[in-house]
């Protein structure tokens, strides 16, 4: 928010962050503008038309003369009217493809980044509020690129064509016309500018509206739990009527600016009109150069009425596009460096050392969440971190993963530095399962082959079978073309947990990160998850955050963290004997309370 007051741009210029969108369409743009122009000439065509019936078609003379004049005259007048709409279409369909187009852009491009942010942009981003400006956002610049702009540009030239066939045909009059004219320009750009402001302000708003909306329809579980329905219709409700009042207040301001506006031109404009009739009365000009007058005014005076409104609607969109803009200008702090090194060939597992590691999450700069840690773990061992909560072990994961980089110390895996290995060369080498299973909705194999989209159902198969998911899966109506619906409701935590062990596994990657689900299974889902963990900690390097007795006897290696640092380590008879810190969380943990008794 601050960042964004602090770069507000002026009036409708915020809308140049669009120009590198319309670029590539350099040719379609053209051919709008040729036709719009075409169409314009059209239009200022026909008052000259008229004065030429007027005066001459009109004139008394032998009346068969008369009449094949009359005709010629209306056979001129279709052909300005035939003209006018055959550019009219082809302008109507060249401006519209572009505003399609340049949306449609704009949108992919805007997710295209938005996905490539780190963790830090998601916990000060609601994912509700970037759906919001991927959808009506997008759709506020579609409406002027699309319309607004073409109707601006159109009556731009009509009004001006019409303006200067004025000028050059009552120079006196319109030359006072003019003058009041620029009285009313001056007022309406203040104006203009309070209404840019209240447009933000509404799309930001709709924003809110949308980021609770989506917040809640993905906890409805709990918000019906709670019996909250009532209050989360009403917290909508209140943020729906705030942007509604933020709407009123712009729409109050449009209003008297169009009203002004329009009111002002008229009124100058008749004063003209008013001399023009005083002039024909006294003879000085024809009634047909009147009438080509009239046609000339009421040509300026609507497009000064569209102009003005196809004004408030730049100003609108040119507050969402400063949003869109903002958007694409977030950078994640987590880059890939320009000079990569290659991470060497493993085999049998990764490497992973941290060297003096401290680290404190973006938000919360005072607190360390790891504090001076350096561990060593060797290729194809299994180390389990356990800790009380809050004592940095999921922290450690993700620095592995690199969604953060560590505030001072490095880690390097498979001896390279993780800030020069690559992004996308560093996550392809590790794998992740985590506490709380993801599963997309579509079928089963679909979410498999989310570890490796070039895998073949063979493979599929094949690693479903290692996670001990295959008969359940072939046990569902359509076996792994089976739906699991959004965030697989229509599967049980061990079998998405199942699922998710699959993913990892097809992806092999030589580093595997688990974070073990903290909900209890019952003991067959239980059995069958840790034989599923079993399989795919063999052959690589695993470090799981453990909650579960088996999987903590079965480690090489547990660490104890508490409050960022290591506190003890060693095997998990090793550490009951000792009797520290890791033996009262066993105790609670695993209903554990000697030293000697190991099993569950
Ligand atoms: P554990 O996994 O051992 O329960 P975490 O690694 O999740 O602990 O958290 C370590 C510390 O960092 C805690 O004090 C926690 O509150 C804090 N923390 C975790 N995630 C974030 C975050 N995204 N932003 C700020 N602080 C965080």
């Amino acid at each position: 928010m601050s960042a964004s007051e602090r770069r507000k741009a002026k009036s409708p210029q915020s809308l140049s962050g669009l120009i590198p969108f319309l670029r590539p369409y350099r040719l379609q743009i053209g051919l709008a503008l040729v036709f719009l122009l075409l169409a314009a000439a059209s239009t200022l065509a026909f008052p000259v038309a008229l004065k030429s019936l007027i005066d001459q078609g009109l004139v008394a003379s032998e009346p068969g003369q008369q009449l094949m004049s009359l005709r010629g005259h209306f056979g001129t007048l279709f052909a300005v009217g035939a003209a006018l709409g055959l550019f009219s279409a082809a302008r109507f369909y060249m401006v519209t493809w572009l505003g399609e187009r340049v949306t449609a852009d704009l949108r992919s491009a805007v997710y295209a980044h938005v996905v490539e942010q780190s963790p830090e942009f998601f916990e000060t981003t609601q994912t509700g509020e970037v759906v919001s400006r991927l959808t009506t956002d997008t759709t506020l610049v579609q409406a002027v690129v699309g319309s607004s702009l073409s109707m601006g540009l159109r009556n731009s030239v009509m009004g001006i064509g019409a303006l200067v066939m004025l000028v050059v045909t009552n120079p006196a009059v319109m030359a006072q016309v003019l003058g009041i004219l620029v009285l009313v320009v001056l007022p309406s750009l203040y104006f203009g500018r309070r209404v840019r402001k209240l447009s933000r302000a509404s799309q930001d708003r709709v924003a809110d509206t949308s980021a609770i909306a989506a917040e809640v329809l993905n906890a409805m579980p709990v918000v019906q739990s709670y019996g909250q329905e009532q209050r989360e219709a009403q917290r909508f409700r209140s943020a729906t009527e705030a942007a509604f009042e933020t709407a009123r207040k712009r729409t109050r301001i449009r209003s008297v600016l169009v009203g002004f506006i329009i009111t002002a031109t008229f009124g100058a404009l008749l004063w003209g009109l008013y001399q023009g009739t005083q002039s024909v009365i006294e003879g000085r000009i024809t009634a047909g150069h009147l009438g080509q007058t009239v046609v000339f005014v009421i040509i300026l005076i609507s497009s000064v009425a569209v102009l003005s409104e196809v004004y408030g609607d730049l100003l609108r969109a040119a507050g969402a596009t400063e949003r869109l803009m903002e958007l694409l200008a977030t950078r994640s702090p987590v880059s890939e460096t320009g000079h990569a090194s290659a991470l060497p060939d493993t085999q049998g597992g990764s490497t992973v050392r941290l060297e003096a590691v401290t680290f404190h999450y973006p938000s919360r700069p005072k607190a360390a969440a790891l504090r001076n840690l350096s561990l060593d773990f060797r290729a194809g061992e299994t180390i389990a971190l356990v800790g009380p909560s809050g004592a940095g072990k999921s922290t450690v994961l993700q620095l592995l993963l690199r969604y953060y980089d560590c505030s001072s110390g490095r880690i390097l895996i498979d001896g390279v530095d993780v800030r020069h290995a690559g992004l996308k060369a560093l996550r392809r080498r590790i794998g992740i399962v985590p506490q709380d299973s993801v599963i997309f909705s579509t079928s089963a194999v679909e979410n498999i082959r989310y570890g490796k989209p070039e895998a073949s159902e063979a493979e599929v198969v094949a690693a479903a079978r290692a996670a001990h998911a295959h008969e359940f899966i072939m046990a569902l109506p359509q076996g792994y073309q089976s739906f699991l619906g959004e965030r697989g409701v229509r599967l049980s935590g061990g079998q998405r947990q199942r699922i998710s062990i699959a993913r990892a596994m097809l992806h092999n990657p030589a580093l595997l990160l688990l974070d073990e689900a903290t909900s209890a299974l019952d003991s067959e889902s239980e059995r069958m998850v840790q034989a599923a963990l079993e399989a795919a900690m063999q052959g690589r390097t695993t470090i799981v955050v453990a909650h579960r007795l088996a999987t903590v006897q079965r480690a090489d290696r547990i660490l104890v963290l508490e409050a960022g640092e290591v506190v003890e380590q060693g095997t998990h008879t090793e550490l009951m004997a000792r009797s520290g810190l890791y033996a009262r969380l066993a105790s609670m943990q695993f209903g554990l309370h000697g030293s000697d008794d190991t099993r569950p």
